[in-house]
């Protein structure tokens, strides 16, 4: 048998990332599941574990340097050296330009793109080790312009030039960096976008899915698929890309 690779996921004690750490784990990884609140990602990791897998909790910041560098530490202690990396950890801080606070701006560039820096430049020395590797980041179909998101949109348009880097760099490694960039995805973050914008959540995903094409707002269960894919063994040659999944095309 080969041996189990082991996976971080961030962000994971709900939405997107909860799905991809279940789906990641269904395809027979370890899973760091990696929240704010430990208890929050130990709820995650005990489903895993009462189905059969391996997987740990842990309470980290990602945004916050030697709390990235203890938790990569833990991982490689209780499950080993992580050679999958998610990086999905993220938040929101709507606005319009001319509202927008210099705290808002600062909060979601240093979630989305310095945890992912930290996370990435404290686990890539793994998987060079292992001379394979594969890592995912969250982007948005925000990365094209979305009113009301100037923070979030530069944050997301941001990690796609990242992960294009990253490709370039750690390619001969035998890495992959490829971007997922979600459309509607029912989870808390839209669910909070339906209370700021004074909308019931249903109103909301019918709007939205008047404009889908495929008629229908995602589920985190899209985004894992798409994340499993580029996580599967057999995904070598596909790196630096970024796939929209949003129903219909983007761009
Ligand atoms: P979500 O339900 O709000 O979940 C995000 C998770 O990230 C939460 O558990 C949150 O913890 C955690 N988190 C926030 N800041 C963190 C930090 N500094 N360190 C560690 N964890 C942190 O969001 P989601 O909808 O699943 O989104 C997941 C990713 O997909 C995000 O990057 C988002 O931008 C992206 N995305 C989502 C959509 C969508 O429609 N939902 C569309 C495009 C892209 P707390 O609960 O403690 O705050």
């Amino acid at each position: 048998m080969t041996e189990q690779r082991v996976a971080i996921v961030t962000g994971a004690a709900r939405g997107i990332g909860a799905g991809v750490a279940r789906r990641l784990a269904h395809d027979g990884l370890a899973l760091a599941v990696l929240d704010l609140e430990e208890s929050a990602s130990n709820l995650v990791a005990e489903e895993i574990v009462s189905g059969g897998g391996r997987a740990i909790g842990i309470g980290t910041d990602v945004s916050d340097e030697q709390a990235v560098a203890h938790a990569v530490t833990r991982v490689v202690a209780e499950l080993g050296p992580p050679t999958v990396l998610i990086n999905n950890a993220g938040i929101i801080r709507d606005n319009l330009l001319f509202k927008m606070t210099t705290d808002d701006w600062d909060a979601v560039l240093n979630v989305h793109l310095r945890g992912a820096f930290l996370m990435t430049r404290a686990v890539q020395a793994h998987m060079t080790k292992a001379k394979w590797g594969r890592i995912v980041n969250l982007s948005s179909t925000s990365a094209l312009g979305n009113r009301g998101q100037a923070n979030y949109a530069a944050a997301k348009a941001g990690v796609q030039g990242f992960t294009k880097t990253l490709a370039i760099e750690l390619g001969k490694y035998g890495i992959t960096a490829n971007a997922i960039a979600p459309g509607f995805i029912e989870t808390e973050m839209t669910q909070a976008t339906a209370k700021r914008v004074g909308v019931a959540f249903e109103d909301l995903k019918e709007n939205a899915t008047k404009v889908i094409p495929v008629a229908r707002t995602g589920r985190p269960e899209d985004i894992a698929h798409a994340a499993s894919f580029f996580v599967s063994e057999a995904a070598g040659f596909v790196s630096g890309q970024v796939l929209y999944v949003a129903g219909g095309p983007q761009g």
